[in-house]
């Protein structure tokens, strides 16, 4: 069997912190797991930084942040095991230090610069858990290459799933040939030209569960800083509670809405294959997390969590001669799907009504620019009098599995109550999505969670009896340890 363990950022954040991923992973060595890290928690930030100061050709600036990035990874590495001589790691942060110094300001300033740069984050963070893992009396075999084949798409790179698959499984029988555990790096992929591409921000999730596809793996368990998937950002509402068990599709509604805690692509491999997908807490690693399973009746019907999305914009057309323009609707939707503008959310047109859709707020002006283009002839002959961008708006989206009109009813309701009137709503199966203005976002995540989430999955699913596939589990280690034994 094979497990596929990935550590986030702030489990692999100190040396102590990877020093206790190393003890979680090693508790699991029968299971084979193969474990996906992050970079160590900031340093993504700080490699996207150290490329703004070579783009600017400020050779101090770049000259500082490479001297705190080596010494960060040492300082680590010193904590996990000071008897080490980290030979494999100093030799990366030589290649590091090279790579870094080679680079021209125009280099640094390209996508593909920029995705080489930051990979270096979870490729200098492959040998310090190799490391902690070898400390513990174990063979490891850190990948000092990507695992997953991908396009050249640079800062959130498409995967090749059959690349990925004859990359991965080879290595991970060379790491069986020496009875080795595998370590790769998330996050990154490796183009046909043999570039290095990231899966966008997030991306070790990702990376994690292709992994795991591609290894036809029984599990994938994304370790992260809290107990699970929550009913809300646990940051964001102090009340939310970690859910037992999702699906699929909330998991990856909640994904795609926004929810930090699972990378926005990463729940489609697991519900693809079937696999067991589990969030759990490298800080609290008995806690039995959140499992993600293809149906669960014990939740149909309710509505779980709830997600906020502020770097949204509104772009609609203007002008007195929209509602009689054909097909605008259309045009306006096929404009921007050409330029690769993410539609969040469609409004569509009543007759003269100007028709608007929801986009990411980073796109409003490539998105501006491709409607001006498409409508050029009806801006010159007056028909169109604007392209205009609203930036004053947020979504706040419920999410829940197989959600019929008394979840809609009582969100309606928690809305009402705080004073809050969406600008736009629409419903799916999956998810009930308000279009609010900016200010409202907060109060509807809270009031939405208190009287509407919270309330139904108490009910449901009372704390301490976590639901596992199907059957109320003791929950914790025990409960993973009988996963374990139902894949064999
Ligand atoms: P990692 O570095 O482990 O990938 P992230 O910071 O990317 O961790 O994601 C974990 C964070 O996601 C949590 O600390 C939490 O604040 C945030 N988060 C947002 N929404 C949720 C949610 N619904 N459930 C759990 N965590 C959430
Ligand atoms: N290190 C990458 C990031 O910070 C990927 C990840 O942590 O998932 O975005
Ligand atoms: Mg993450």
């Amino acid at each position: 069997m094979t497990i596929v363990m990935k550590f986030g950022g702030t489990s692999v954040g100190s040396g102590e912190r990877i020093a206790a991923a190393a003890k979680i992973i090693t508790q699991y060595a029968q299971a084979d797991p193969v474990v996906v890290t992050s970079a160590m928690s900031g340093v993504t930030n700080t490699l996207l930084e150290l490329a703004g100061s070579i783009a600017q050709n400020d050779s101090a600036a770049r000259d500082t942040i490479l001297k705190h990035l080596i010494e960060k990874h040492r300082v680590a590495a010193q904590h996990i095991n000071a008897k080490d001589n980290w030979e494999h790691l100093e030799q990366i942060l030589q290649n590091f230090e090279v790579f870094i110094r080679g680079l021209t300001p125009a280099d640094a300033a390209e996508p593909k610069g920029i995705d080489s740069i930051a990979s270096w984050g979870e490729r200098l963070t492959v040998p310090l858990v190799a490391g902690a893992v070898a400390a513990r009396g174990y063979a490891v075999a850190p990948a000092v290459t990507p695992l997953i084949g991908t396009d050249e798409t640079f800062g959130d790179a498409t995967p090749d799933a059959e690349k990925t698959q004859r990359i991965a499984t080879e290595a991970l029988q060379n790491a069986k040939k020496i009875n080795a555990i595998l370590i790769a790096p998330g996050y990154i992929g490796v183009s046909p030209n043999n570039h290095i591409t990231t899966l966008g921000r997030g991306g070790s999730d990702y990376a994690a569960t292709l992994i795991a596809a591609a290894l036809n793996a029984n599990a994938c368990w994304i370790y992260t800083d809290v107990n699970g998937v929550f009913t809300a950002d646990p940051r964001i509402a102090p009340q939310a509670r970690a859910l037992p068990i999702i699906t699929y599709g909330a998991a990856g509604r909640l994904a795609v809405s926004g929810a930090k805690v699972l990378h926005q692509r990463s729940v489609a491999p697991a519900a693809r294959t079937g696999m067991e997908l589990r969030v759990l807490n490298s800080f609290e690693p008995e806690h039995p997390g959140t499992i993600i399973t293809r149906e669960a009746k014990k939740i149909k019907g309710l509505p779980l969590a709830v997600v906020g999305r502020e770097n949204v914009a509104i772009i609609r057309l203007v002008g007195s001669g929209v509602a009689e323009t054909p097909k605008v609707f259309e045009r306006m939707i096929i404009a921007l799907a050409k330029a690769s503008v993410a539609i969040e959310m469609t409004i569509a047109p009543i007759p003269r009504h100007d028709p608007e859709v929801v986009i990411d707020m980073r796109q409003s002006s490539l998105a501006a620019e491709a409607l001006m283009k498409e409508f050029a002839i009806e801006y010159d002959s007056g028909l169109l009098d604007s392209v205009l961008v609203d930036n004053d708006v947020s979504l706040c989206i419920v999410v829940g599995s197989s959600l019929g009109s008394s979840a809609i009813r009582s969100a309606r309701k928690a809305l009402e109550s705080a004073y809050i009137n969406p600008i736009n709503e629409a419903y799916a199966s999956d998810a009930v999505t308000y279009l609010l203005r900016r200010k409202d976002m907060l109060p509807a995540i809270l009031c939405l969670h208190q009287q509407c989430i919270l309330p139904a999955v108490n009910a449901r699913m009372p704390i301490g009896r976590p639901y596992k596939s199907g059957q109320w589990a003791a929950g914790g280690k025990a409960a993973r340890q009988r996963t374990l034994q139902s894949a064999h």
